[in-house]
């Protein structure tokens, strides 16, 4: 979505913010915000600077979600306080008091019964009558105006509740809350943007997926794209076999890190003859790799890395399901999505 459109639509609790900060007393406090509002952070900042009397340092490093919570960098910065705007918390054991203020967009309520009305036809075509809603934190609100129609029409809608997850809610590394209730429905509906949810849905679990779309007002049901999808992946997977030295990718965000696996896979790839490295920083981007004379990537943080970032890289990039059919644990058949939680 461009970033005039969301700037727009976006909504959030500045006020809340505001209130906890006064509430803990706290006097240094470190913002941390998506890029999506990240023009209105000077504002933020001399808002609640205004308002409570603290400092506040604002993060400017890219933010794509609670995952990268940067409470280890705050407290060595001499701040008592993190407000993390955008999205909800992700991990437990934040070393630093953290207030998450998740970022909405507005929603038309005539516009979303539009939109329910026509993902009810499309449901009512297909004979589906038990529904599980979900959406990502962003469109809460078009979720929650969407359940309600459909309820009227007489649909019965499901919202399951996952881990580090609100109820309702998915996440691209998390959808366990439509799994706790996946046998209860015929298929599963997003409401949403993006493609990337709706393919990982599809993965996760074994039903229809039907995306509706709240800003154009389209419902459709995904079918070829998930085709398309596992035909690069499969591609993907074909050249890391053929690789003889690998980089293990380790991210050091608190909520994607996993080291322990990353040791795991090296082992595994150790003992198939491969030279395997594990390598570490907090982003993956291409130009920290370009000297080295390594084949394949596989790496352990966000899936969307290796799904929405490989034709930066010249080598294949996977991920640790992939890497598990490289390694010949997995049948290409069972295909599943890498998820964090
Ligand atoms: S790991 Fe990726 S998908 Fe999961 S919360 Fe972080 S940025 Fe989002």
């Amino acid at each position: 979505m461009p970033l005039a459109r969301i700037l727009f639509m976006i909504e959030f609790d500045l006020n809340k913010a505001v209130q906890e900060i006064k509430k803990r007393k706290a006097k240094n406090v470190a913002l941390q915000i998506p890029e999506g509002i990240k023009p209105r952070l000077p504002s933020i900042a001399e808002e609640i600077e205004k308002k409570t009397g603290a400092n506040t340092i604002s993060f400017v490093d890219p933010c794509f979600g609670a995952c990268g919570i940067k409470d280890v960098a705050s407290k060595e910065l001499g701040m008592d306080l993190i407000i993390h705007f955008g999205h909800t918390k992700f991990v437990s054991n934040e070393s630093l008091p953290t207030v998450y203020i998740p970022i909405e967009y507005k929603a038309d309520k005539k516009a979303m019964a539009f939109l329910a009305t026509k993902l009810g036809d499309k449901l009512k075509e297909k004979n589906i009558k038990k529904i599980i809603l979900c959406s990502t934190i962003q469109f809460k609100k078009h979720r929650t105006i969407v359940k309600k129609e459909l309820v009227k029409k007489g649909f019965e809608v499901f919202e399951g509740s996952g881990k580090n997850v609100e109820k309702g809610q998915v996440l691209g590394c998390n959808y366990s809350g439509v799994k706790a209730v996946e046998g209860k429905a015929e298929a599963i509906a997003f409401v949403g943007d993006g493609l990337f949810h709706p393919i990982g849905l599809s993965f996760a679990a074994k039903k229809p997926v039907f995306i509706a779309e709240p800003v154009q007002k389209e419902v459709k049901e995904i079918g070829q794209e998930k085709d398309l999808f596992l035909r690069k992946r499969i591609a993907m997977i074909e050249k890391a076999k053929q690789a003889k030295s690998i980089i293990i990718w380790v991210c050091t965000k608190k909520g994607q890190e996993r080291m322990k696996l990353a040791m795991q896979l090296k082992k595994k790839f150790e003992a198939k003859g491969k030279k395997a490295y594990i390598f570490t920083s907090n982003l993956l981007i291409p130009d920290y790799i370009a000297g080295i004379n390594i084949e394949a990537i596989v790496s352990t943080a966000c899936p969307r890395i290796a799904f929405d970032d490989s034709s930066l890289f010249r080598q294949p990039i996977i991920n640790p399901a992939e890497a598990s059919v490289v390694l010949g644990e997995k049948k290409l058949e069972n295909y599943f999505f890498d998820e964090l939680c």
